[in-house]
């Protein structure tokens, strides 16, 4: 492994990179103005997301929320309707308390020092540092899993990525190759050049960097980065009840704290151990509530962060006779609300809710529940 450049690899390295970007840069959006707010959005909808979803979700975001003080003034259940398809929704709440920090404090318009960044809400050192380089040209590099990749090719780094010491070797490399004047232009070539060059399947036939990089020359390139251990991917089984009543549908709201907190969904448990339809049923009698089983619907499966979910759906039916006002007063404590079968779609439900939604509303029983009035 090699621990540094030398002076003439780390300028040749930059200013190859340089000329590659400026060949083979991608026109995105938030490129055309390089406003703070456009970069800030544009970074955090990035992460973990592809580049064509992140490019549509942003276009979808900047028509509803031109700028900072829009992002303030909408309601939480805005931004999470516009959010929602990209998981992680705890960064969606922290843009929406950050927008109005902004406000609040800087007048609605995104500060430029590290300090006042980082003092808001849901900014990581990453995202304080890409702002930073991206949209105000100071002399930082904000280090991806992009960035990582490269440099642990490059220097042929053999241990953990993330770990000391090569995360800090990773760091101050990537520093030292910044040429004075150009730290927009080389954050985004670093990041842009791993994705499309550098990328899972390196293309180092066609690489501007290949003299330079140490894993090529000693075939190790596929090796490198080294990762943690691979964290196991964990099972989960939950169940859910669509329960109609006079065409509309009972829906709870989640605790505003932990996982997809305020959404809206469908009533159930986030995790089963037995039989989910039991299981189900019992915590609906439970809440005062008696239903009869009309129809399994199938499952649908979801992963989020290192879980793999199965959610069991089943269509049930109420006491005839209950109208909602009689519901509602038994779930008496419970924040739940009854939606027309139709709207489902404007409130933020988490994916595998939105999946069965849109799976048994929108395509199959559309015109089967006006003909049955549902
Ligand atoms: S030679 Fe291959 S591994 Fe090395 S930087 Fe280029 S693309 Fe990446």
């Amino acid at each position: 492994m090699k621990k540094t450049f030398s002076f003439d690899a780390a300028q040749g390295i930059s200013a190859a990179l340089l000329r590659w970007f400026d060949v083979h840069k991608r026109p995105l959006p938030w490129r055309e103005r390089y406003a703070p707010y456009e970069v800030w959005i544009s970074e955090v909808m990035l992460q973990q997301t592809q580049m064509e979803r992140g490019v549509t979700y942003f276009q979808r975001w900047m028509s509803r929320f031109p700028d900072i003080r829009s992002v303030a003034e909408a309601t939480e259940e805005e931004i999470l309707r516009h959010w929602e398809g990209l998981g992680y929704y705890r960064r969606a709440r922290f843009l929406h308390q950050a927008a109005k920090a902004v406000v609040e404090k800087h007048g609605g318009e995104l500060p430029g020092s590290k300090d006042a960044l980082s003092a808001l809400p849901g900014l990581g050192a990453y995202t304080v540092d890409a702002v930073l380089s991206i949209a105000f040209e100071q002399n930082v590099v904000p280090v991806d899993a992009n960035v990582e990749r490269v440099f642990s090719r490059l220097l042929d780094i053999g241990s953990p990525i993330r770990k000391k010491p090569a995360a800090d070797i990773v760091k101050r490399e990537a520093l030292r190759l910044l040429p004075e004047g150009h730290a927009r232009d080389y954050a985004q070539a670093l990041m842009e050049f791993g994705a499309l060059v550098c990328g899972k399947s390196p293309r180092c036939t066609e690489c501007p960097l290949a003299e330079w990089c140490e894993a090529h020359r000693l075939g190790l390139e596929r090796e490198r980065p080294v990762k943690d251990a691979a964290a196991t991917m964990v099972p989960v089984t939950s169940a859910h009840g669509i329960i109609l009543c006079q065409k509309h549908v009972l829906l709870f709201q989640r605790p505003a704290s932990g996982l997809w907190g305020n959404m809206w969904e469908f009533p159930g448990l986030d995790r089963v151990s037995g039989d989910p339809l039991a299981e189900l049923l019992s915590m609906l009698q439970e809440r005062g509530l008696k239903v009869e089983v009309l129809a399994p619907l199938g499952s649908v499966s979801h992963g989020y962060t290192n879980h793999r979910l199965t959610a069991h759906f089943f269509r049930l039916g109420l006491d005839e006779g209950l109208a909602m006002q009689d519901i509602s007063k038994k779930l008496d404590g419970i924040p739940h609300r009854f939606v027309r079968w139709d709207s489902t779609g404007e409130l933020a439900m988490p994916a595998h809710h939105r999946k069965m939604a849109e799976r048994y509303f929108m395509r199959k029983v559309r015109v089967y529940a006006e003909q049955l009035h549902l």
